[in-house]
């Protein structure tokens, strides 16, 4: 799936995978390209393969963190190319996003509910992903983004561009008050992201929290893409940890500067 924005300005290395494809097996069937699920290294390594040959991109030059829900942002170079990739052990760890300004290095991160942020900045050049589950929006992984991207590469938040990915829809995100509590606490505009239920919990609306939160930063309404693909909702295409008990494979968004 790509960002039609995305496009027109002519990042054309773009892209978030589905569960469609690959050689995965059993829960895991399809294109999972997560390393720390489960499932088999050899199948993961060969779908990561299939998943960046769409993009012309070897694992040699492309770059997956072991993300852990908080919101370290690494800044990454052509000679990060391969960490992570295809083992575990050469993982940058600890990390939830990526920023670069080069080309030919390919950012991964992988996803099965959280919320994946794109972001592109067509005049400065630079290009960062982000992974925002609730832990991660709450603690606003997107605005850090973003102040890095002004702060290391002068980005103007008017320039840049962001996608919102296919993630959990507020159709089926149910959290507890003491989630509730933390977005009512970390953001004014939380009593439109969040839904009483009659059970005592809430509906949770990630994608609009996200898009609150860049729109505080000074991104632009018609600069952010946000897709409507509830991954629960659509359980042929994506994997979805909530709605597979726990058990599942991963799904990659992918950004590269190509020259
Ligand atoms: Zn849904």
């Amino acid at each position: 799936m790509q960002v039609p924005q995305f496009l027109q300005t002519g990042l054309t290395a773009h892209g978030f995978s589905t569960r469609l494809g690959g050689v995965s097996q059993g829960e895991f069937a399809g294109l999972n390209l997560g390393l720390y699920n489960g499932d088999e290294e050899q199948a993961v390594q060969e779908n990561r393969r299939q998943f960046l040959s769409c993009f012309s991109c070897q694992p040699s030059s492309a770059v997956s963190p072991q993300q852990v829900h908080q919101t370290e942002i690494s800044v990454v170079t052509q000679a990060d190319g391969g960490k992570g990739v295809l083992s575990a052990e050469t993982a940058l760890k600890n990390v939830d996003g990526l920023i670069t300004n080069e080309k030919n290095i390919g950012l991964l991160l992988c996803f099965a509910d959280c919320t994946p942020l794109f972001f592109w900045d067509p005049v400065e050049k630079v290009i960062a992903l982000a992974h925002a589950g609730w832990k991660g929006t709450a603690a606003a992984i997107g605005a850090k983004t973003v102040t890095k991207m002004q702060r290391l590469y002068h980005s103007q938040p008017e320039n840049i561009l962001a996608a919102i990915g296919p993630s959990i829809g507020p159709c089926h995100y149910e959290v507890d008050h003491t989630v509730a509590e933390q977005f009512r606490r970390s953001f004014a505009f939380s009593d439109d992201v969040l839904t009483a239920k009659n059970n005592g919990k809430y509906w949770l609306d990630l994608w609009q929290a996200n898009r609150q939160q860049l729109l505080s930063c000074g991104l632009t309404a018609e600069h952010i893409t946000v897709s409507d693909y509830c991954t629960a909702c659509y359980q042929e295409l994506f994997y979805s940890y909530r709605a597979s008990g726990g058990k599942t494979g991963r799904m990659a968004a992918f950004m590269m500067i190509t020259p």
